[in-house]
């Protein structure tokens, strides 16, 4: 399949490793990668981690050097959000009023971070998606707040909960959940996650919401669903993602949670989708996925790159074993798989109480999934096992 030109929208990890791909697969003709942020692709993990602790600078963020921007003559117009797009005439438009004709499109707008409604504006209540987020919430850390409090726990605030600890800040972290990463984990390992914070000295409050975020200037404090009422000088909300396809309705491409695509990437012909906002069916697992991991960020901008060279024969199902790791004081957590509440789970080294063990899940006699706490050649061999198909008896017999 020969292409004149290829536009990507969203210019960050995806997009960025979509281009990048796009040069490997030896594609001269132009690329343009268009991004809403005044900033040089960087990278999102060290946000709640390393950089929000102060430990890293800007510059250890980039996603690329200059130099090997230069080789893969990539034009970039930052700074611009792409506004609409019309499949039958296939024009782009912008927010700087230029539109532009596209012949191959990637879109990897990823997501955003949703809010608590009525606490936008207020000083003082952040939410943590991009490097400027990251920045105002690392300043308002500095200023040694007396009480930090994070709605919810999911991995972010998880990670922002754990970053302000270990910065000897007083921390308490809500969540509406039975347990932290619940959803993520199960309720028997969201405890044991909820055991590592409270260890660390974190006032964790869960199976709470939160009735109101109060302050008159600022924040001031916070209003729990129990009756409760904490006093903060710092929020952060970390209650999940929304994908950003809003500027895509009436394109003529299908949205639902997501950009749709086909099994290979495809949302419509000459237009693929990668990252965050991209939902497609992965037959590995038989489930239709949108995946907010790096990982998949990564290798879904190559493949969806890829695609757009090919022609419909030569396509190729994306079917990735989904993997991310989080960081959580001196615990590094990953998971690789698809794993649900009801599949079965067996430790097979170490063990709970040390906080270092590898967890096996299986359903209906397959190998789902791998859960590991400090445990990361254990879940990259056993990651390899469920690529391979093999079954739940085969995994749990294999020697790692
Ligand atoms: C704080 C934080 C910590 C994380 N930690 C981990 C971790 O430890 N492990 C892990 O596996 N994953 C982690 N992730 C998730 C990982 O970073 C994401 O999955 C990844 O960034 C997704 O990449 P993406 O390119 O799809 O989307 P994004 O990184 O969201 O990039 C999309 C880009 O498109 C831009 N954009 C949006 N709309 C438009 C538009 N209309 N026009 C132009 N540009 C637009 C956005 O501003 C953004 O720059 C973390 C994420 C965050 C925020």
């Amino acid at each position: 399949m020969t292409r004149s030109s290829i536009t990507i929208v969203g210019a960050s990890l995806a997009g960025l490793r979509a281009a990048e791909s796009l040069r490997r697969q030896e594609f001269d003709g132009p690329i343009t990668l268009i991004g809403d942020e005044p900033h040089a692709p960087y990278d999102r993990p060290p946000l709640s981690k390393q950089f929000l602790a102060g430990d890293w600078d800007e510059e250890k963020l980039a996603l690329t050097k200059p130099e090997k921007l230069a080789d893969h003559d990539l034009t970039f117009r930052l700074g611009t959000r792409a506004t609409a797009f019309d499949l039958a005439t296939r024009r782009l438009s912008l927010d700087d009023g230029d539109s532009l004709e596209v012949d191959g499109l990637l879109i990897a707008t990823g997501a955003r971070c949703r809010t608590l409604p009525g606490t936008e504006d207020m000083e003082g209540v952040f939410v943590l998606r991009g490097l400027d987020d990251s920045l105002a919430i690392r300043a308002a850390l500095d200023a040694g707040p007396s009480r930090v409090v994070v709605v919810g726990a999911g991995f972010i605030g998880a990670e922002v909960a754990a970053t302000a600890r270990e910065r000897g800040l007083d921390v308490t972290l809500v969540e509406a959940l039975p347990q932290p990463l619940g959803r993520v984990l199960g309720d028997e390992m969201g405890a044991v996650c909820a055991d590592v914070h409270r260890e660390h000295g974190v006032d964790l409050r869960v199976g709470v919401g939160v009735d109101a975020i109060e302050g008159d200037d600022r924040v001031e404090r916070v209003r729990l669903s129990d009756g409760s009422v904490i006093d903060a000088d710092a929020v952060v909300v970390g209650i999940g993602v929304i994908p950003n396809t809003e500027w895509l309705e009436g394109s003529g491409l299908e949205i639902d949670n997501g950009i749709v695509c086909d099994a290979t990437c495809l949302a419509a012909p000459g237009v693929t989708a990668a990252g965050d906002v991209a939902r497609w069916p992965n037959h590995r697992f038989d489930e239709f996925m949108r995946v907010e991991h790096w990982d998949n960020a990564v290798e879904q901008g190559g493949h969806a790159a890829k695609r757009l060279l090919q022609s419909d024969d030569e396509a190729e199902p994306f079917m990735p074993v989904p993997w991310f790791w989080s960081d959580q004081y001196d615990r590094k957590i990953q998971l690789a798989g698809r794993i649900r509440p009801d599949d079965d789970m067996q430790i097979v080294t170490g063990s709970v109480e040390e906080r270092r063990f590898a967890a096996l899940y299986g359903r209906a006699g397959k190998f789902v999934g791998v859960l590991g706490f400090n445990r990361p050649r254990h879940v990259m061999q056993y990651k390899t096992l469920i690529q391979q198909g093999v079954s739940y008896d085969e995994a749990l017999a294999a020697e790692i």
